[in-house]
């Protein structure tokens, strides 16, 4: 009988990670997702689903022990039961929009939260390995945030190449903590002799992604202003002049190069992103025509991060045979028709639930009623 295939999916809850939980499902995998939460838009995919927190060291130790398909996180099984997992999936980490990532504010939580979670999955690692436990092959999600500022200040940006990592000066500390986690997998790899794949992501969108609450990320958070203009005809806001650069890549597209670099034999870091790099008034105009709205922008000031970003895919073109396939139009059409079923779906809630506190206002009253009659 073949084996099946076992993953450890971090960050099991998050937009990213729960498409790897169900992409590596349909792919037959037997997969334990971890997170703080669940998914907040489905239902998770996993055959097993443990949420906790990853900075605790002593939970993250138990969390890379694999008891067997029949067996489960909270099961005590004979010592010689357990095992490594084939594969694991590192994207938890304290993450979000320019308007998380380039305040300042939440510096402290991000270097502290990410760092404490990748050193806790390396040590636990290398732990559960030394009791003769098999060392799984390791992804790890960098960011195009890595890359230096000064080679992003001019819109064109001709696409940034893996080898422009260094000299470093990544132009946040979030990009900093994802520069020392690179080197930090790399380093555990090469003194524990394992396998790592790193790749650095750049702007992944879709549905299923946060579009709401502050941690939501441009195409997101441009879709839902849009779908909130009430007719046809209406004016969004933006930070900055709009003429920043960037280039987005589509869900599907990010899960399928991940999987294939997880396949390959790469163990440099990598972009994973498209090229078609647009200015960010260029997205709005996309979702506005996903929602056949004319849509006027009020330019207001704000975090905007660096000027121009763009990847540069020659590697991953090489190395993975692989190239983005959906135009950023079309993700965005398909992401403006989620966000837009969002809106809906809560709006009608709210609706129902004031219609029923309607009724229960009423029912109050009946009550009082034949209180006050007796
Ligand atoms: P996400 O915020 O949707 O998912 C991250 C998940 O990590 C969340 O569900 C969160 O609850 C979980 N998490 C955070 N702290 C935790 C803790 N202490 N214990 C357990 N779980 C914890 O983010 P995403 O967009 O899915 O990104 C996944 C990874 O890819 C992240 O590492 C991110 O930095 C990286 N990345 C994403 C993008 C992008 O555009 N989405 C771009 C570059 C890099």
């Amino acid at each position: 009988m073949v084996k099946m295939k076992t993953a450890l999916v971090l960050g099991a809850g998050g937009f990213i990670g729960s498409h790897m939980v169900k992409r590596l499902r349909s792919e037959g995998y037997w997969v334990r997702g971890v997170d703080l939460k669940h998914p907040e838009f489905s239902r998770h995919q996993a055959n097993e689903f443990v949420l906790g927190d990853l900075r605790d060291k002593s939970f993250v130790n138990r969390i890379v022990e694999y008891k067997g398909e029949l067996g489960n996180f909270f099961n005590q099984v004979p010592y010689k039961m357990v095992e490594g997992f084939d594969e694991v999936y590192q994207f938890a980490a304290d993450m979000g929009g320019a308007g998380f990532i380039f305040t300042g504010e939440n510096d402290a939580d991000i270097m502290h939260n990410s760092a404490s979670i990748n050193i806790n999955l390396l040590d636990a690692l290398v732990k559960n390995n030394s009791q003769g436990r098999k060392m799984p092959k390791v992804f790890y999600s960098s960011s195009a945030c890595a890359y230096p500022s000064e080679i992003q200040e001019d819109v064109n940006n001709p696409g940034l190449r893996e080898e422009d990592a260094y000299p470093a000066n990544p132009d946040s500390d979030y990009g900093w903590e994802k520069l020392f986690s690179e080197r930090l997998y790399h380093a555990y790899a090469r003194n524990h002799d394992f396998d790592v794949r790193i790749a650095r992501y750049h702007n992944i969108y879709g549905p299923e992604g946060t579009w709401d609450g502050g941690r939501e990320k441009a195409p997101a958070a441009m879709c839902r202003k849009v779908a909130l203009v009430d007719s046809g005809e209406g004016e969004i806001e933006c930070w900055g002049d709009g003429e920043q650069t960037r280039s987005f890549l589509f869900i599907d597209d990010c899960i399928e190069a991940t999987r294939r670099l997880m396949e390959s034999k790469c163990s440099d870091v990598i972009n994973i992103g498209s090229e078609e790099m647009v200015t960010i008034n260029q997205l709005i105009s996309y979702a506005a025509q996903a929602a056949d709205k004319k849509i006027s922008v009020n330019h207001i000031d704000g975090p905007q991060g660096v000027r121009g970003r763009n990847s540069q895919n020659d590697m991953i073109r090489d190395v993975l045979k692989w190239d983005y396939t959906v135009s950023l139009k079309e993700g965005i059409r398909r992401t403006y028709e989620w966000i837009e079923e969002q809106i809906y779906e809560l709006e009608e809630i709210q609706d129902n639930q004031s219609t029923h506190l309607k009724t229960l206002e009423e029912l109050d009253n009946d009550v009082y009623v034949g209180v006050f009659e007796e």
